[in-house]
Order: structure tokens, then C-alpha cells, then sequence
């Protein structure tokens, strides 16, 4: 297996491979950049179909949340780790002990959190062995479910789309399709249906639809259908790789703004929304209130610094402006939104200032 050369391979700091006989445990640490400060990252445990298939999502993975807390201010790396196995089979509180040990060797340059088959009740071993991890659920040392403060930023950041794009001060009467009614899509729709938004929402379980319908008022629409609706917005907050060439050509939405992760099925993708004239607010900026929260809650922890909701909140609420310098500069420099805040998040986390290198 190639890593120096891997396709996914980009200038990443440490990569380390972990076994344990005896729980079973197989893994790898991804540190991808560390300029801005320590690697935070989820742990993601996924039943990989081969060694190599979990060093791509490592490498993927670490790298974009350097991205991300790049552009989001925060003085945090990016980092990810993945536990190879089926959690359902093989999962066991020893084994999560003996990730935590793992984690405990990067003496904090990585710091981990939940992630897809990880859960708060797993962090909670991780943290009998390390201090260096966040979500855990240690009688009110936790920041709690992040669902809520993502779905704040991606609000803040739908709203300045939608100010720059359509010219409107705030979202009443817009009409904003919402794809995914989970834990942000839901709360996303509250905080807009407050404010007047018309709602069309789509998900595969019928009784979140229903519920929408009755709390919001909103209109159930089925999901094949929720690209082409005539709407102001369209709000992916279900999968990745929802904006493809089928789907964009389907889009009447001016704006685009969600909580998914990689959204964009190829970088192209963000190029064809330019193309025809449709704001992309840039999905690892608006969905980085989950990050905003953590980060603050392990700030706490390391400094005896109480943790300030209003801080956070006030943090989240700067992805106003930066999704507006975003949209200014993709302008300028006649480029797509999402090479914009790549551009941006690069330069500050390879500034010679903050270089350990330099
Ligand atoms: P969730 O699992 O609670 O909700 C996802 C919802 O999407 C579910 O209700 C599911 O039924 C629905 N869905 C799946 N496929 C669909 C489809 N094809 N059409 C319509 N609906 C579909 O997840 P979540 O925590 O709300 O996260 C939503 C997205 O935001 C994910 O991509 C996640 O990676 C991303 N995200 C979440 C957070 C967070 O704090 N939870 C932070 C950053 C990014």
C-alpha cells in the first residue's frame, strides 16, 4: 500500500497505524496539519472492505478538518481517525479503552470526538485513558448535542447568501426547500419557519415529514422531487454528494445552503453552480458550528476557562462575514464560492506566521 504517493496524500504531518491483540482493535490517526494548533478531529468506525479503503477516508477526512477549522477562525489542526471493524459486531469498551490509549500517544497534538459509529457513551472510555477528547458526557463537562449550534451557522450562513444573492434582508416569505429533517435539518427549519421562510421538506421517514407539516406548516414534498422545486433555496442537510450534473441542472433555486457534509459530488460541481448563477455557501464553513461548540468546550477544560454559550454563539454568528468574503472574492476573482474559502482557509493555515516550519 502506497502512502507517500497515495492519490489522497497532501502534505499530511503523521500518519499512524494502531493494533491490539487482545481488544481487537485496528486503527489509524490521521494528523494532516497542525499550523494553527492541535488536530481535531471524529473517529469514525466503519466495517472498511479493505486496509486501503480506511487510509483514503483517513487522509480525506484529517485534511478537511483542517479546512474547516481554517476557515472558521479556530486555532485547531486537522485530524481524524478510523476504527476498522463493524461496530455492531466487534465494538466492546476495551476496545474503545484501547483507542483512547492510542489517542493518548499524541500527548494531545490530536484530539478526538464522535463521529459516524462512535457514540458519547464510547468517548467516555476513550476519556478513562486521555484527556483529549471532546462530547463525552461527564456530569456537565459537556457541551451537549452540537446539532443545535450547527444548525445556527448554517442559518447564518443561508441568510447571508441569501442577502448577497437576492438582495433580502432577512428570509420571510423565501421559499427554502430543506432536504433531510434529522437532527440540524429540523432545528435549521425551526429557526426559519420563526421568521416567516415557506417551507418544502422532504425525508425518507414519513413521520418526520408529517411532523414538519404540522409544526411548521410546511409543504411534504417526495424526494425525488426536492431539487426541482420552485424555490429561493435549496438546503441539502441529508447526504454528500448531492449537488452532481444530474441534479444541478434540476436546480430553480438561486441559492444553495446546507448542513451536508461535501456536498459537492466533484470540485467541478461548485464551477457548474457558478455557472448558472447559483450561490453555493460553502458547506465545511456554514456546518462548522458543531466544531465552534466542541472546541470551545475543550478550551474549557484545558484552561478551567468556563464555557460561554454566548461566546459560541457570538463565534457562529462570524460566519456572516466570512461567508460574505467568500462571496466577495469568488467575484473578484471571477472563481467558484468553494475555491474561494478553499483559497482563504489555505492561506491562513499555511501562513509563514503560523508555520512551525517558518
Ligand atoms: P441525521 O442522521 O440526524 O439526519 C439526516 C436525515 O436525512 C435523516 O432524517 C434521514 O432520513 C434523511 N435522509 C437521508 N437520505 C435522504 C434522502 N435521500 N432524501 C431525503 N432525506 C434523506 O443527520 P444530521 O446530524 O442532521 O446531519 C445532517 C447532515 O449534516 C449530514 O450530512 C452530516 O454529516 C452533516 N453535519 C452534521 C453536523 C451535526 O452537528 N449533526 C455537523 C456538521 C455536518
Amino acid at each position: 500500500m502506497s502512502i507517500f504517493n497515495h492519490h489522497e496524500f497532501n502534505h499530511h504531518e503523521q500518519i499512524s497505524f494502531f493494533n491490539c491483540d487482545e481488544t481487537g482493535l485496528k486503527a489509524i490517526i490521521a494528523v494532516h496539519n497542525t499550523n494553527l494548533g492541535p488536530a481535531l478531529g471524529g473517529c469514525r468506525m466503519w466495517a472498511y472492505e479493505s486496509d486501503e479503503q480506511a487510509l483514503r477516508d483517513v487522509l480525506r477526512l484529517s485534511q478537511g478538518m483542517t479546512y474547516k477549522a481554517a476557515i472558521t477562525g479556530l486555532p485547531l489542526g486537522g485530524g481524524k481517525s478510523v476504527i476498522i471493524g463493524d461496530a455492531k459486531k466487534i465494538k466492546t469498551p476495551e476496545l474503545m479503552r484501547s483507542m483512547g490509549k492510542a489517542v493518548e500517544t499524541f500527548n494531545g497534538r490530536y484530539i478526538v470526538a464522535e463521529d459516524v459509529g462512535t457514540t458519547v457513551e464510547d468517548m467516555n472510555f476513550i476519556h478513562s485513558q486521555t484527556k483529549h477528547v471532546v462530547g463525552f458526557s461527564r456530569d456537565g463537562e459537556g457541551s451537549g448535542d452540537p446539532s443545535p449550534t450547527t444548525a445556527l451557522g448554517v442559518y447564518t450562513g443561508l441568510k447571508a447568501a441569501v442577502r448577497h444573492r437576492l438582495h433580502r434582508s432577512d428570509v420571510k416569505g423565501a421559499r427554502i426547500a430543506v432536504q433531510g429533517l434529522g437532527n440540524v435539518g429540523y432545528n435549521l427549519c425551526k429557526l426559519l419557519a420563526k421568521d416567516g421562510a415557506q417551507l418544502f421538506v422532504t425525508d425518507l421517514h414519513a413521520d418526520r415529514i408529517d411532523h414538519a407539516v404540522k409544526e411548521f406548516g410546511a409543504t411534504a414534498v417526495d424526494s425525488d422531487d426536492i431539487y426541482s422545486q420552485n424555490v429561493d433555496v435549496f438546503a441539502p442537510c441529508a447526504l454528500g454528494a448531492v449537488l452532481n450534473d444530474a441534479t444541478i441542472k434540476m436546480l430553480k433555486a438561486k441559492v444553495v445552503a446546507g448542513a451536508a457534509n461535501n456536498q459537492l459530488a466533484e470540485a467541478r460541481h461548485g464551477e457548474m453552480l457558478r455557472d448558472q448563477k447559483i450561490l453555493y455557501a460553502p458547506d465545511y464553513l456554514i456546518n462548522a458550528g458543531g466544531l465552534i461548540n466542541v472546541y470551545y468546550e475543550h478550551r474549557s477544560r484545558m484552561t478551567g476557562k468556563a464555557y460561554d454559550r454566548a461566546e459560541v454563539v457570538a463565534h457562529v454568528q462570524k460566519i456572516d462575514e466570512t461567508s460574505e468574503s467568500i462571496f466577495r472574492l469568488a467575484e473578484q476573482e471571477g472563481i467558484a464560492t468553494s475555491t474561494a474559502a478553499d483559497r482563504i482557509a489555505e492561506q491562513r493555515f499555511n501562513a509563514p506566521a503560523v508555520s512551525k516550519a517558518a
